[in-house]
């Protein structure tokens, strides 16, 4: 059986080691702490480290593409693609749009799925969107925004194969939101509160009836008051809810990152919210139906001058967080395990006897170097 050890391996939440994992199929058998007597199927990585895959719950596209469009072969592209940038398990989120063009992007995502082109596992589609609050929009047109109601539902997630939809965002304060809440989480689906206008008493009605995240805190909320927490504070306060967080250092400051990571330890999720224009140069991108500008910062904007996602890159998340003091074990694990066990796969995101062989080695300088998928090496291509 393949045997890879590392001087450092993520075993429960604490790098340690030597370690050394040992797979079996496409799957770990075994975590054992030193290194195992000399074996003829034994990888000795001599440096660097070794995690569970990462895991981005909320990603638009990346690669110059914009999944809402996506083509069968786009799929596979980003599948393919992805694992360079240690990612080896995605949720593609589609934001607000018209009902027909999410149904349809919603078919073409179970069909991507399906499909297993091989690389990053697509592990069903975010809907961000489109039961938002106008009043914290972002870059989502209002004229497609809808009402979380039961006709609404059905046009949405009663379509399709079964759990191609895995996670909704919804702005609790709508009407008749708590009712879709409860009735998505009885679907098996989890709902996440953003784009959202709702004080804390509101969000915490919210997760008394099943949400268990917050998207991108800070983003498309109201700010953190001291009376009112709103959705920010509540989600800090409340250990019932997973945080998400775009640590690109642009879309909140290094200060809040790391007030995050530390009011909300062990239960951050990092994610990425890339558009189309990560991994690409500068330049004109599609998200949806809007045009959206990339400078040289990276960060892109619509024509009105609005924040439009992000070029994130997971790894480069991780990076940053560890870059405002955090630790490597805690900034690894909130982009593998704690996105793994919010969307119950507990077979991802951790290396453990009976879990997915789905690993990243990185250098010292938390850099991937060589990424597997159920055992097998996918990044770089040509390894
Ligand atoms: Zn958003």
């Amino acid at each position: 059986m393949p045997i890879i050890s590392a001087p450092l391996v993520l075993i429960d939440g604490a790098l340690r080691g030597p370690a050394a994992v040992i797979i079996d199929g496409d799957r770990i058998v075994d975590v054992i702490d030193g290194l195992p007597a000399a074996a003829a199927d034994h990888l000795q990585l001599t440096e660097g480290m070794l995690t569970p895959g990462l895991i981005d719950l909320q990603i638009n596209g990346a690669f110059g593409i914009d999944f809402i469009t996506a083509s069968p072969g786009d799929w596979a592209t980003v599948a393919a693609t992805l694992p360079g940038t240690g990612v080896t398990a995605f949720q593609p989120t589609f934001t607000t749009a018209p009902l027909d063009t999410l149904v349809a992007g919603i078919a073409q995502a179970a069909f991507a799925r399906d499909a297993k082109s091989g690389g990053a596992r697509l592990l069903g589609v975010h809907l961000e969107g489109p039961f938002l609050s106008p009043a914290q929009a972002g870059v989502h047109p209002i004229e497609h925004m809808l009402l979380p109601n039961a006709a609404h539902l059905d046009a949405i997630v009663g379509i399709g194969p079964q759990d191609i939809v895995t996670m909704v965002t919804i702005a609790p304060e709508l009407a008749d939101a708590l009712v879709a809440v409860r009735r998505l989480v009885a679907a098996g689906i989890c709902v996440s509160i953003g784009h959202t206008d709702a004080t804390a008493a509101q969000v915490r009605a919210a997760t008394d009836a099943g949400a268990t995240m917050v998207t991108h805190v800070f983003n498309a909320m109201r700010g953190l008051g001291h009376r009112e927490p709103g959705a920010a504070g509540q989600s800090l306060a409340d250990e019932r809810l997973v945080v998400g967080l775009i640590a690109d250092l642009m879309h909140v400051s290094g200060e809040i990152v790391s007030v995050v990571m530390r009011a909300a330890a062990g239960r951050v999720a990092l994610v990425t919210d890339a558009i189309a224009a990560a991994g690409m140069p500068p330049g004109r991108y599609e998200l949806g139906e809007s045009t959206v500008d990339v400078f040289s910062d990276g960060l892109p904007h619509n024509a009105a001058g609005a924040i439009a996602g992000s070029t994130l890159t997971l790894n480069d998340a991780v990076r940053n967080v560890v870059s405002v003091g955090i630790s490597p074990a805690a900034a690894f694990e909130a982009a593998s395990r704690v996105p793994a066990d919010l969307i119950g796969r507990p077979d991802l995101g951790r290396l453990h006897a009976g879990a997915m062989a789905d690993l990243v080695w990185w250098s010292d300088a938390l850099q991937p170097l060589r990424t597997w998928v159920g055992g097998c090496v996918v990044a770089p291509a040509t390894a």
